[in-house]
């Protein structure tokens, strides 16, 4: 049974920010699961906008805590600071995507004409981690997780070349071990692979494809980190997936054509956060852990839940 709850589709500028409030629009499909993952009152707040093609927001946990996230088109990676300030953290970002922070903090970076993975040290310094597969150049890293033990997943479809220029042709998922430098495919039989998260226990790993199937699959990952059983979690009813991230109940949310879309960890639809444009990606953070970051299009949004991410 599908409940639509349409709440007053109003913009409320508020006074002292520059902030607008949006009444969010949900499409609750399991009301029980739904309420324990976001409070009725929850509103989703546009934090900025007049941006290009916003993607890979991750929360940053130093200096107080700061939101990164990619202008891919504008060639910039923007800071977003809880005073409601907007700034520019890099230019050129080598039209970057794909933010998160290894278990050091520091900020790992997937770049499209870059066609590599970055580290950004603590002094500011960003280091190539990882540019080719024997000898042949990615096509252009897409999103990016760190795992506890320090390698590095990444997806490499082809999104920012243009196709003849791909030396792979294949769209690989990728694993890289920082320790022994072992850089290894995963997954290969993906269309466009794209976002990609881990269970809380990081038993299982998601990924999107973004491609035809437009759904996401999930592996087990066993101990020398490969995949094994993989099958698809759940199909994204409007538009496709892109970003992905899993709550610390293991929920899936997932961006798709009309918002954020939240699956039980059985693969069931709990429901939808209605967005005015399209996600790319999200992440949580904030102070208690619990903020939803959005990406979408020209923009950058927020809502409270009550959940946390997977990864703290
Ligand atoms: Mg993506």
């Amino acid at each position: 049974m599908k409940t639509v709850i349409k709440t007053f589709p109003i913009l409320i500028l508020l006074s002292i920010s520059s902030f607008i409030t949006i009444c969010a629009e949900f499409d609750i499909r399991d009301d029980a699961a739904f309420r324990k993952l976001i409070s009725p009152d929850a509103k989703l707040e546009k934090l900025a906008g007049g941006m290009r093609f916003t993607e890979g927001p991750v929360w940053v946990n130093a200096d107080g805590g700061f939101l990164i996230f990619s202008d891919i088109p504008a060639n910039q990676l923007k800071k977003w600071s809880k005073s409601g300030s907007l700034t520019t953290f890099r230019e050129p970002s080598n039209n970057a995507n794909g933010n998160t922070v290894d278990r050091q903090g520091r900020l790992v970076t997937v770049e499209h004409s870059g066609r590599r993975v970055t580290l950004t040290e603590n002094d500011g310094v960003v280091k190539t981690i990882v540019d080719s597969y024997n000898g042949k150049k990615f096509n252009s890293p897409n999103d990016v997780v760190v795992k506890s033990d320090g390698t590095i997943w990444f997806t490499d479809p082809p999104y920012g070349i243009k196709i003849e220029e791909s030396e792979l042709k294949t769209n690989f998922v990728f694993c890289y071990n920082p320790k022994n430098k072992e850089l290894k495919v995963v997954a290969s039989d993906f269309d466009r692979p794209n976002g990609l998260c881990f269970s809380p226990e990081e038993k299982l790993l998601y990924i999107a494809d973004s491609g035809k199937p437009r759904h996401i699959r999930v592996f087990e990952v066993t101990p020398d980190n490969a995949l094994k059983n993989g099958r698809v979690f759940c199909k994204i009813d409007k538009g496709g997936p892109d970003g992905i991230r899993c709550d610390s109940n293991g929920n899936i949310w997932s961006s798709a054509g009309d918002g954020v879309h939240i699956f039980a960890p059985d693969g069931k639809l709990i429901g939808k956060i209605l967005c005015p444009e399209t996600p790319s990606n999200l992440c949580f953070g904030g102070d208690d852990g619990k903020t939803l970051f959005i990406t979408a299009r020209t923009s950058l949004y927020a809502i409270k839940t009550l959940v946390t991410g997977a990864v703290k």
